[in-house]
């Protein structure tokens, strides 16, 4: 008898977690195609001349397990001490039922931003919660729906103020009370726009005639808690505005910065349940006077109607955008931190304000306790008034207490060569406290003090927050649980259905890389712990980095850049620098091809640089010898220019090469946007063709989830001559200032791209992409008779995505990209790229995730509108009242009369639309201009809601 041992294995996930097609249907793409084999496609696809000579090679790739034990390994190397280093980031208890049903869950944490409304209301309610939180707690009009964190809300209120200011001064004074960070970021932001930064003491140095605004803490760094008011006042006498970097939690028991007549406030909501994750990601709010709204940066949710008149959300002044701005953008922002701002909004739920100001309390009390301890012992600890931050003069007890407090578990704050810095938060329990008393030779029990008040009676908050019912619902955890499921399945996120958007790469963002990220040896990390405790990141960061240098051929990479936009920003401040130390200060011009992503230009401005527009062909090509005359005509002060491989448009220009090669001739470095990444990795290298710096979008092809809109990380890469110009940071040296708040940016969700590496190997990144590749060309084949597919290469070949045409639906039958867009929700789908980068077309990115099946499904969904559209070209239908023009469908259109020239079935079971498990609009289409014209951004009062339930 003989066994018949079967080969397969069932371990082997690296292709069938990753890659979408199997064998067999890649067979059936590739015959679709006419080509022979996935090699000799991609052969065809990507010119010869930019392919990497080497493969893509660093060892097998690990099954999940081994990576797995490979990240817990690592994360044993981080030490996770208890840390009361304060500064901006404190420790913080998530509720579990937010850690699980939102962190841990892929329908919340794999949703695209909120660009279709109507597919997006759960998530839009959220950050509406979030936006009401902040204006409550900050006792400003409007916040916007969170920024990237608080030291670049500061840059970014610093850069409001001068807008605003409409003055000619040049200085913005800051609080020498901020954050190191902020000051930092501060600063680098001020440079290249010719501002100074002055910094001192604004009771004392601060000249309002001076300068067109101010920025204080508050609390301050070191604990201070002052009441602002009539500095405020002076500055507004001089037409400056005053910003205030708040702390959240200080605002339950505070005067707010509203009551002090701040302009802006901008801060960290991370103690609202958001681990500090050695840094990020956390989301940083702004909030600010009414007055201001329209010059505020970042995404701002609004109230609007659908069709039926019923409350619907929707992203509101959008215009402001860099998408439609370009260079005169409010700021480059674009992904931020929904994900982060849906946490803390639920933990403010979660707890309500009796909840919000218990745990104020009660950290404010345990401060009070520890100093008493510390008085009893004979220190003197400042300030008097105080919220949980204090700092005690030691002299020259300093290192020997610092050392016993970490052997006792414990990191205190070393401020100057005398002090130390205590800062407590809603997990520092008696122990703690105890230990810390014991560092400084204390042994004492906290039951032996009594705790009260610390703070001045002037400054005690007298005014209501959180009045909203949302944060007085029944808070039982069932009731909690249905919230976060409700609100989650209004949306449409990757768990439902592929989300074709080209450029934002939309691909799977697996299980097994998710998990590490709530351990807590990646996600309770202070960032400012001796480096000694974070050997796993340490480890972590440089095996990352290098694999991104093997990618790329770049020799160095900076973690620090938060987003894409972000990296595009340091990006161009190195190259800045890199001139500056060659004598070239006056290198500012910077080429951007009309065709660039709006951050560009807008990234391009904040970098000092000037914008030069270059045009782009009839084949969406860069123009070549347009390219070429700019170059020349601004050879003298050429700084760089910006360019995306392969192009906005989805394709392989041949042209790349010889692009660089003309700014390095004329004394230009080049950027090459990396977002389009995906359809390189494993087959060309930006840093052989000619490249000197990109970004990496890594939460586009490295897997880490778009979050609704943020968390990400755009880690920028560059040749060795740039890399002595790469961002600094306070806490880790370097010539340079930072641009963002943490020296790695956002660390704790960089596990995700690096267990995609390691379960990938160099082969399965580069199958990945040659997929990735094909997929987008199948698309393109079977949709190329219903739709135009503009700019394909020479070869008939797309890149990694494609853009249809559906401007002669326009044309033929009156039907809109929108309309396209919306019926592709009735079909279960969410609509890729809409108009951009070219008006009334669709850009189409399937990834390599999606399978043969899911891909068939769309391209079903999409030619079936294609004939919809013909019935109203050949009069078969109204050209008014028919599915395309009343997409969605929702529920409400079914109940009741129906008297459409059309039928139910038509209307909610188009092709692509699943029976059983179709995915139901909740609304009916947003109508924006509503909304625009009706500002509302916190949450409608709740007669509101009656009336729209009527
Ligand atoms: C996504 C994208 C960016 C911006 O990245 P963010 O992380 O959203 O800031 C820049 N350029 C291109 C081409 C992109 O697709």
């Amino acid at each position: 008898m003989s066994f018949d041992f079967t080969d397969y294995d069932p371990y082997d996930f690296a292709n069938r977690r990753h890659i979408g097609p199997s064998p067999a249907e890649m067979g059936a793409m590739l015959a679709l195609l006419g080509a022979d084999s996935l090699d000799a496609f991609i052969d065809e696809t990507v010119p010869a001349s930019i392919r990497q000579k080497e493969p893509l090679e660093w060892g097998a790739a690990m099954t999940e397990r081994q990576a797995l034990d490979a990240l817990r390994e690592t994360a044993n190397r981080n030490q996770n001490l208890v840390s009361l280093l304060g500064q901006g980031y404190y420790g913080t208890i998530t509720p579990p039922v937010i850690q699980r049903n939102i962190l841990e869950n892929p329908a919340w944490y794999t949703a695209y931003t909120p660009y279709q409304p109507e597919i997006s209301q759960g998530r839009l309610e959220a950050l509406l919660n979030f936006q009401t939180m902040v204006s409550d707690l900050t006792g400003l009009d409007v916040a916007n729906a969170s920024l990237l964190d608080e030291a670049t809300a500061a840059a970014e209120a610093m850069a409001m103020a001068q807008r605003l200011s409409k003055s000619k001064r040049t200085v913005f004074f800051v609080d020498e009370n901020c954050h190191a960070q902020t000051i930092a970021v501060i600063r680098t932001r001020a440079e290249p726009l010719g501002w100074r930064v002055e910094i001192g003491d604004p009771f004392a140095d601060l000249r309002p005639e001076k300068v067109f605004g101010a920025i204080f803490q508050y609390p301050g760094t070191y604990g201070h808690v002052r009441d602002f008011t009539e500095v405020i006042a002076s500055l507004h006498g001089e037409n400056a505005l005053a910003v205030m970097a708040a702390d959240p939690l200080s605002l339950a028991l505070l005067k707010t910065p509203g009551e002090m007549n701040a302009d802006i406030a901008v801060g960290s909501t991370q103690r609202f349940g958001v681990p500090m994750g050695y840094g990020g990601p956390h989301a940083a709010y702004m909030a600010v006077k009414d007055a201001h709204k329209r010059a505020m940066p970042g995404r701002l949710v609004g109230v609007s109607v659908d069709a039926r008149g019923n409350r619907a959300y929707r992203l509101a002044l959008q215009t402001r955008e860099q998408h439609i701005r370009r260079e005169k953008a409010t700021s480059n922002i674009c992904t931020a931190q929904v994900l982060l701002a849906v946490m803390a909004a639920m933990y403010v739920v979660f707890h309500g304000p009796e909840g919000l100001r218990a745990i104020a309390q009660r950290v404010h009390r345990r401060a009070v306790l520890l100093a008493n301890g510390l008085k009893k012992l004979g220190y003197t600890v400042e300030p008097d008034a105080f919220f949980d931050t204090m700092t005690v003069e030691v002299g020259r007890l300093q290192g020997a207490i610092l050392k016993s407090a970490v052997a006792d578990g414990v990191n205190l704050r070393k401020v100057g060569t005398d002090r130390i810095g205590i800062s407590i938060d809603e997990r520092t329990r008696p122990v703690t406290i105890e230990a810390v008393w014991r560092a400084f030779g204390g042994e004492f029990k906290v039951e032996e003090f009594d705790t009260e008040y610390r703070l001045p009676e002037p400054l005690l908050r007298k005014t209501d927050y959180l009045t909203h019912p949302v944060f007085h619902m029944n808070r039982a955890e069932s009731e909690m649980t249905r919230y976060i499921r409700r609100l989650a399945d209004r949306d449409l996120a990757l768990d439902r259905s592929m989300i074709p958007l080209g450029s934002c790469t939309m691909k799977l963002n697996a299980t097994a890389e998710m998990l590490p990220i709530t351990w807590p040896e990646y996600a309770e990390l202070h960032p400012f712990v001796p480096q000694d405790q974070a050997l796993g990141y340490k480890a972590l960061i440089a095996d990352l980095s290098d694999k991104l240098c093997q990618i790329t051929g770049y020799d160095a990479v900076s973690m620090q850049p938060n987003s894409g936009a972000q990296g595009e920003y340091a990006g161009l401040l190195t190259i800045r620098a890199y001139h500056q130390a060659n004598g070239e200060d006056h290198r500012d011009i910077c080429l951007i091809p009309t065709s660039a992503h709006g951050t560009n230009p807008a990234s391009a401005q904040m970098a000092g640089m000037k914008v030069v527009v270059v045009k782009s062909d009839e084949n969406g090509d860069i123009d070549v010898d347009d390219f070429r005359a700019k170059a020349e005509a601004h050879a003298a002060n050429l700084a760089a220019c910006m360019i995306t491989y392969p192009s906005t448009h989805g394709v392989f220009e041949a042209s790349v090469a010889e692009l660089c090669a003309i700014v390095h001739e004329h004394g230009g470095q080049v950027y090459l946007d990396g977002a389009n990444m995906n359809a390189l990795v494993g087959l060309a290298r930006p840093g052989d063709f000619g490249a000197d710096v990109s970004h990496l979008n890594l939460h586009k092809t490295f897997c880490i989830p778009h979050g609704g809109g943020g968390p990400g990380m755009g880690p920028i890469g560059v040749k060795a001559h740039l890399a002595p110009y790469l961002p600094g940071h306070p806490a880790t040296g370097g010539s340079e200032g930072p641009v963002s708040a943490a020296p790695f940016g956002s660390p704790s969700i960089l596990p995700i791209s690096w267990s995609y590496c390691l379960m990938m190997g160099g082969a399965g990144l580069t199958q990945a992409t040659k997929v990735a590749i094909l997929n987008a060309n199948y698309i393109a084949k079977r949709l190329e008779d219903a739709y135009p597919v503009l700019y394909k290469a020479r070869n008939g070949r797309v890149a990694h995505e494609c853009i249809v045409d559906t401007r002669i639906l326009q044309e033929t039958a009156g039907v809109s990209v929108d309309d396209v867009a919306k019926r592709l929700i009735d079909c279960g789908f969410h609509a890729p790229t809409m108009s951009w980068p070219v008006a009334g077309t669709l850009m189409i990115e399937p990834t390599e995730s999606e399978t043969k099946a899911e891909l068939d499904r769309f391209c079903d969904a999409m030619l079936a509108i294609r004939e919809e559209a013909r019935a109203i070209e050949e009069g078969r239908i109204d050209a008014q009242n028919n599915p395309l023009k009343n997409a969605p469908h929702t529920v409400e259109d079914l109940v009741g009369e129906w008297d459409r020239p059309y039928t139910r079935e038509q209307a909610c079971y188009p092709p692509g639309a699943f029976r059983v498990d179709k995915y139901w609009a909740p609304v009916n289409r947003v109508d924006n201009v509503y909304g625009d014209r009706h500002l509302v951004c916190s949450c409608p009062p709740v007669e509101d809601y009656q009336e729209a339930a009527e």
